[in-house]
């Protein structure tokens, strides 16, 4: 499992683009630590991200927990690119 946390409280940060509260954070420990935030409202379409929103539209049983998974290692693995990162920590390249 790769070091990183998700974390998910009722007391989420709120997006800087929308100001809608966060529907998921994460900090990579990469560098000096990398935040990143998951917004239903402003992370859509074809992207990790897109990906994460869509499953978190669903009603909560009818999530693919596994893709769920996926989904949010591909989503981290984007956070950690967009900053020059190739992979996260204790993650192998590849699947
Ligand atoms: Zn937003």
């Amino acid at each position: 499992m790769a070091d990183f946390q998700v974390i998910r409280t009722n007391d989420m940060p709120t997006c800087p683009q929308c100001g809608q509260a966060a529907a998921l954070t994460a900090r990579l420990p990469l560098g000096d630590g990398i935040d990143m935030l998951l917004c239903l409202q402003c992370d859509t379409g074809n992207t990790p991200a897109g990906r994460l929103v869509a499953i978190l539209g669903l009603p909560e049983g009818e999530r693919p927990m596994d893709l769920f998974g996926d989904f949010i290692v591909d989503w981290l693995h984007a956070g950690a690119a967009a900053h020059g990162w190739r992979q996260i920590p204790n993650q192998s390249s590849g699947s």
